[in-house]
């Protein structure tokens, strides 16, 4: 059901039923884990769909159900995790092809496109797609992808996926989001024009840190066709335990995303009016740059913070006070996260690289938990005493 006041009208209801409906043999009411390589054949050439569980499995073919249907997308396919899901999305492409990209994205990415990609003759340009004109300039008659994440990461800059769409279809181009800051509670980049909503399952989709994993949502038949080949042919799929594990992550997601943002708003607002800390990164907060394009186009601000600490000794001396709060990378889970991307995330991207776009060495990002708001802003004005 969609609701133009409530976009969010019957998401919960999703999350919990489609592609979860009890098992029909025996009524098990979560989806069965099938722990299984192979499928019986009754006899040559006649089968129940599944042949070999590299090409399909049944706990797959229902988580990929559910997040097509909570993306808003036709047919949805999930890897090993999200960089593999990243992969696979380029083996659309062909030696010569152009791909226009953020310049602020996670690390991952860059590190997979200069290091890996472009030695098979694709090419990238990346561009700061909060800037829509910098994008269209950066658009070529080989360009065949847009790749966006908004907000970026770490510094929580707001594209607007609407008009970016617009410009990338008007050359010819499809345009892929990296929805997983977000997820499809708080942003729904098909709604808003996107062909691919691109996911690290990884984080809050499954929610609790207990399992890595990526997904595609696709918007049309040829993207399902190719996808659904490429987990085949190149054999980076989900395995059944870990697709069970997001089919229960996602089950709380609703009730997750909404208690991430009450505590990431009051989190922010924490830091914001702290005086050790000289800048907030939060599209939430009235002094973000893109703070209404953020309200227009997100339903909610998430738990995704970065912060200024002035320097990298700052960033140590209060990371390591921090006992709420873990020091590690990833995002998304229960539990408070809490890294130093200039040595972590965005290690790969070099001094120069960082530089170019802004993240300094003493800029620390959180990704706040649902534990008690209080006892997560008490942890953090305790370790900010350090500095
Ligand atoms: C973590 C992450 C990825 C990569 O996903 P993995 O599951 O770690 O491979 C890609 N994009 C964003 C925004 C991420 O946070």
């Amino acid at each position: 059901m969609t609701d133009k006041k409530n976009p969010n009208r019957g998401f919960a209801t999703r999350a919990i039923h489609s592609g979860q409906e009890p098992d029909p043999s025996t009524g098990a009411v979560t989806v069965p884990i099938f722990a299984t390589s192979t499928y019986v054949q009754e006899e040559i050439g006649k089968n129940k769909g599944y042949e070999y569980a590299r090409v399909s499995n049944p706990t797959r073919t229902r988580l990929e159900e559910n997040l097509a249907v909570m993306e808003g997308g036709t047919s949805a396919h999930v890897f090993a995790s999200g960089m593999a899901a990243i992969t696979a999305m380029f083996t659309m492409m062909k030696s010569g092809d152009h791909i226009v990209c953020g310049s602020n994205v996670y690390g991952g990415v860059p590190r997979l496109f200069n290091q890996v990609l472009a030695n098979f003759g694709l090419q990238f340009t990346y561009v700061d797609t909060s800037d829509t004109c910098a994008v269209e300039k950066a658009l070529r008659k080989n360009t065949k992808l847009v790749h966006i994440e908004t907000p970026t990461n770490p510094l929580m800059t707001v594209t607007d996926i609407a008009a970016v769409a617009k410009i990338a279809h008007a050359h010819g181009a499809e345009l892929s989001v990296d929805n997983t800051f977000m997820s499809p509670y708080f942003q729904k980049p098909i709604a808003l024009g996107a062909d691919i909503v691109m996911h690290s399952t990884t984080k809050f989709l499954n929610g609790h840190s207990d399992g890595l994993g990526g997904v595609l949502v696709c918007t049309k038949a040829q993207h399902k066709e190719t996808f659904a080949f490429v987990q085949k042919c190149t054999g980076g799929i989900l395995s059944p335990f870990e697709c069970w594990l997001v089919l229960r992550g996602v089950k709380s997601l609703a009730v997750r995303m909404e208690q991430h943002d009450r505590n990431g708003r009051e989190v922010a607002a924490f830091l914001n009016a702290h005086k050790k800390v000289k800048k907030v990164f939060y599209p939430g907060l009235p002094n973000h740059p893109q703070h209404s394009l953020a309200k227009k186009q997100m339903l909610g601000f998430g738990s995704m913070i970065t912060f200024e600490t002035g320097s990298f000794d700052n960033a140590q001396k209060m990371l390591r006070k921090v006992r709420v709060c873990s020091l590690g990378e990833s995002l998304g889970g229960v539990e408070t996260l809490i890294s130093h991307p200039a040595t972590m995330t965005h290690a790969a991207l070099g001094e120069k690289g960082r530089a170019e776009i802004g993240l300094t060495d003493g800029m620390v990002r959180i990704s706040v938990g649902i534990e008690d708001v209080e006892d997560i802003i008490a942890d953090l004005d305790n370790a900010l005493a350090a500095i």
